[in-house]
Order: structure tokens, then sequence, then C-alpha cells
């Protein structure tokens, strides 16, 4: 388990190589672009050698990339999805240069509109952002359901990935909070086992390349995306635990988006979070959790 948090990429792709040591992770997840703007950031060969280079000096094994919230390849509005496509393989584009583990996205919302006709556009913005790019994985991010986000279900998950072509480059990020507030119960480990057999049933868990950990701050099913700190939410630090003591967990960068520092990860929430998951896995060792 590769454990590691979101930091921030200001002052140039390389810091945030800096920044994540600093902080004692095993890989990163970064913005490549400012969350607030269309703009994409020119990057030049220059950054992304320099940011290869910190990288090859560093213990940071997985570089995650989040595409920005803008995004919504699902829009009933073509404009929004050009500047979703363009923003999306800017990234795809950026992950391929700088050998990014994957590009992680929010599938997109229907808002009020049909789902199936919302999944289909979205599927088509994917398969296009795919090709227009050469290597970097496509994980798609499960959702808290909250509006008419897409990606609630296992069954929306499959649906897309099977709208984008099944494309060998497409795989999903399971997200904590996002699993919780979606109604699956993975704080216990008969609950984390019946999500993972559902997941793998209906996705396949071959697809599944890299976990978000973040606490939740609304209870199981509430369908709201609000992250808490680890250990400060609805999981605490048991269910916690329980989460990181997952075996299928164990070769996946484990990305915590949301610290104790002003909502930032701070080193002692990754410190806390491997104690966690030593823990969770003795007791799974030793047969004690339920
Ligand atoms: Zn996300
Ligand atoms: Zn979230």
């Amino acid at each position: 388990m590769r454990i590691g948090a979101h930091v921030s990429p200001a002052g140039g792709l390389y810091k945030s190589i800096e920044r994540g040591t600093e902080l004692g992770a095993d890989s990163i997840q970064i913005f490549n672009q400012s969350p607030r703007m269309w703009r994409p950031t020119a990057y030049g060969e220059e950054d992304f050698a320099r940011f290869r280079e910190a990288r090859e000096q560093s213990q940071i094994g997985d570089v995650l990339i989040h595409a920005v919230y803008l995004l919504n390849c699902a829009s009933e509005d073509p404009e929004i999805r050009q500047k979703s496509l363009t923003s999306l393989t800017h990234s795809l584009r950026v992950g391929d240069s700088i050998g990014a583990t994957g590009v992680v996205l929010h599938p997109g919302s229907a808002k009020t509109g049909h789902v199936g006709e919302a999944i289909t556009r979205a599927g088509a913005v994917i398969a296009e952002a795919l090709a227009e790019s050469e290597r970097c994985a496509l994980h798609l991010e499960d959702t808290a359901g909250a509006g008419g986000t897409l990606g609630r279900s296992f069954e929306e998950l499959a649906a897309l990935i099977e709208a984008a072509g099944a494309h060998e480059r497409l795989g999903m990020c399971l997200d904590s909070c996002h699993l919780l507030a979606s109604g699956y119960d993975v704080r216990t480990i008969d609950g984390l086992d019946g999500t993972l057999a559902e997941c793998d049933r209906i996705v396949g868990l071959g697809r599944l390349h890299s976990i978000h950990l973040n606490d939740s701050m609304t209870p199981l099913g509430s369908n709201r995306d609000r992250h808490a700190p680890p250990g400060q939410g609805e999981f605490g630090e048991d269910g916690l635990a329980v989460f990181l003591s997952e075996p299928r967990f164990a070769d996946l960068p484990v990305v915590l988006e949301t610290g104790t520092v002003g909502g930032a990860v701070a080193a002692e929430d990754i410190t806390l979070v491997r104690a966690l998951s030593e823990r969770g896995q003795a007791m799974r060792a030793a047969g004690s959790t339920g």
C-alpha cells in the first residue's frame, strides 16, 4: 500500500515531489492546472525533465493527476463537452510526459437529465481523450451520488467504461468517503467483502487502480460529498483500520485528499493512516475484525 497525499504543484511541477517527500508520502496526487480555470497550464519539456529528475531522487512511487472539477464530460452543452475534452486530453498528455500512474476523473453529471444519455455523452468524450493521448491510464472515480453525478454505483461505472469502448487504459479509483456516502458500508470486513465482490462482478477488480482515502462527515447513504480528516468522521479510526486492511488494496496508491491543516494533508495524517493500516492488518491476521 503506497500511502500518499494530494499536494500542490505551485511554483513548478517538481515542487509537488518536494512537498510529498516532506510529508513522508509514497505517492502523490496533483491538479495539473488551476482547479478554478479552464485555461490549461502550459508546461514545457524543461518542466517535465525537472519533475522526472526530482521523482527519480525521491521515494515517490505513484503520481496521480486529478482532472479539475470544472469538467463535465456528460454535459448537454456541446461547448462544455468540448472544453472538457480539451482539458482532459491535456491532463492525459501531461500524464504521458511525466509517467503518471493515471488521471483521476469524476465522470460527469447528468444534472436533471436522462442518466443513460448522459453516460453515452461522457463515454464519447472519454474515448476521444484516450484516442488523443498515448499511454497514461484514466481512472474513473466513484462519486457520492449528489445531484445527477455519474459514478454513484458500480453499475454506472461499468456503463461508463462500456460507453467509452472498454478501453484498456480505463480503470477506476474508489474513494472511501464516496463509497460510504453512496450506500456501501465499507467499515466492516463483511461490508467491504460484499462491496468488493459486487465491484468485481459488475466492473471487474482488474480495473481497480487507485484509492482515495477520506473520512466522511456525512453518514452512510447520505449522497453528500463531505470529506473529513482521517479518523474524524463516520469511519473513525476503527472503520479506516478495517478499510486499510484490505489485501486487494495492498499494491495500489492510497491517496489522502483531506487532512488536519486547514483541510490540507499533514505529515501526522500520513503517520496516523500508516499506523491504522498496520493495526487493521494485525486485526485481520488475528481474525478479530467484524
Ligand atoms: Zn475526486
Ligand atoms: Zn470527495
